[in-house]
């Protein structure tokens, strides 16, 4: 899968994707992410982007023309317009089977706005979708759109080492994760559960089913409400 960033700050993106899991997936070719900078496709001497907005108000709006000419660089003639997201706080608010269903593309391009935004007529030219990570204003677009690329990659097969990894995770069953444990046995005076020293794998699963439905009722009473629709 290939994904593309279209940013004005590509070092802020090429800074997380070098980390970490998602790092080593891009380095393993199980992924490929490119950042492309919007001010390259400027086309004026001062490499401008951006001006202020018709009908007066505050800030400055990213003109259309950049956009455009970036996202067109992207492929060529006769082939298949890549699916465009535009970051917004406008869109859809991102979810686990968003990951899922844009894991399937085999290519997406996340466009990042800045500033008071991007001049609606190329949004409605070139964009596919709009997505939001949560109801508050950024910024910038570049932390939603690693925050996508991350949730994506991570549903790449061979990118976590098993399946597992992911589905018993929390959002991915419309449930929370049950609790995690790790050595010492006793920390502050307190224990791991008993059964998760037991090597006794069935009650062990069973454990944790149960304590994923109870923190799910206790945090998050509206993801079971919605499971059971
Ligand atoms: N004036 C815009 C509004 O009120 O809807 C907000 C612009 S925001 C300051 C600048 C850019 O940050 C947006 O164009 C978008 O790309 C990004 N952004 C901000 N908040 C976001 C969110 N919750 N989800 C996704 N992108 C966001």
């Amino acid at each position: 899968m290939k994904i593309d960033i279209l940013t004005l700050f590509p070092e802020m993106c090429d800074a997380v994707l070098g980390e970490s899991i998602i790092g080593r997936a891009i380095k393993a070719g199980y992924v490929e992410v490119n950042t492309h900078n919007i001010r390259d496709h400027a086309g004026n001497k001062h490499n401008r982007v951006d001006d202020a907005p018709y009908g007066g108000g505050k800030g400055m709006v990213m003109q259309a023309e950049p956009i455009f000419q970036c996202f067109k660089s992207l492929y060529t003639e006769g082939e298949p317009k890549p699916h465009l997201i535009y970051m917004s706080p406008k869109g859809k608010t991102f979810t686990q089977s968003d990951a899922v269903r844009l894991a399937e593309y085999d290519r997406i391009v996340l466009l990042c706005g800045h500033y008071e935004g991007v001049d609606q007529r190329v949004l409605d030219e070139i964009v596919d979708e709009e997505i939001s990570v949560g109801d508050y204003v950024l910024t910038g677009g570049e932390l939603p759109a690693l925050t996508v690329a991350d949730a994506v990659c991570r549903m790449i097969p061979g990118v976590l080492p098993e399946e597992v990894c992911f589905t018993e995770e929390s959002h991915f069953d419309g449930l929370l994760e049950y609790p995690q444990y790790t050595r010492p046995e006793v920390w502050h005076g307190v224990p791991v559960p008993e059964v998760l020293l037991s090597g006794h794998h069935l009650n062990i699963s069973k454990w944790r089913e149960q304590k994923s439905l109870e923190i799910t009722e206790k945090l998050r009473p509206d993801m079971l409400s919605k499971r059971s629709k």
